[in-house]
């Protein structure tokens, strides 16, 4: 198959379009044919080889895929060939104290898709079958690749870290990245009154339709005087 790799950390100059083996996946795992790959910081911190993530090389990266299930790896899964996709970017093992009790964040088999294993800037990439979720409704796959991760991250930080609750108030910055539209969205879905802060006025609409009921443009007001003067 063919693959953006690189073989040594850098630079966009160390990846190469080139053929790497198909993978194999084994029982309980899934192969899935890569229709879009979303780019997230984390490919470039893996690209670059920042200490946080070791990773074999040469390494594919590409940690937001969706695409069609190509072939399943044994018995004890619905899914089935041509089914359209998208992964969960989180793995672990789904059976130790932590994955049982939803923290599986904190399991020592946890491995981030595209970080710590090849990930899906190819044409195939292969994962549990756990992690393989059916794409919902009309959503191209462009569109149920880009959110995994943000997602992932949005989640832990409202819901795990920050426990909120309906009615609370939330203050989510940067409603224009990646994890704060995410934010942003989950948020008002849960019922709290979010707050959020853009750095231009073009951004304010666009926060406002997420559903953000209080935009702060940081360029122009304090965070602090205008999170204070909300009502
Ligand atoms: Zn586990």
């Amino acid at each position: 198959m063919k693959a953006a790799r690189f073989h040594q950390h850098g630079g966009p100059e160390v990846l190469r379009y080139e053929d790497a083996p198909e993978p194999k996946p084994n029982p309980g795992e899934v192969l899935v044919r890569v229709k879009a790959c979303a780019l997230n910081h984390l490919d470039i911190w893996v690209r670059q080889g920042i200490p946080a993530y070791q990773v074999p090389l040469p390494h594919i990266g590409g940690c937001d895929v969706a695409g069609v299930v190509e072939r399943v790896g044994g018995e004890g899964t619905e899914l089935k060939p041509g089914d359209r996709v998208f992964i969960a970017p989180g793995l672990s093992c789904w059976r130790c104290e932590f994955c049982l009790r939803g923290q599986d964040n904190l399991c020592v088999a946890y491995r981030i898709l595209g970080a710590q294993v090849d990930g899906g800037l190819a044409e195939f990439v292969k994962v549990p079958a756990l992690n393989v979720i059916p794409i919902p409704g009309a959503l191209s796959f462009e569109q149920a690749a880009a959110f995994p991760l943000t997602a992932v991250t949005a989640w832990h930080m409202l819901f795990g870290l920050a426990r909120l609750q309906p009615a609370e108030d939330v203050l989510v910055l940067a409603a224009g990245s990646g994890v704060g539209s995410m934010a942003v969205q989950m948020a008002k879905a849960a019922g709290a009154r979010v707050i959020t802060t853009v750095g231009s006025d073009d951004k304010v609409a666009k926060a406002s339709g997420l559903g953000a009921d209080v935009v702060l443009n940081h360029t122009r007001e304090s965070i602090a005087d205008g999170v204070k003067g909300a009502d």
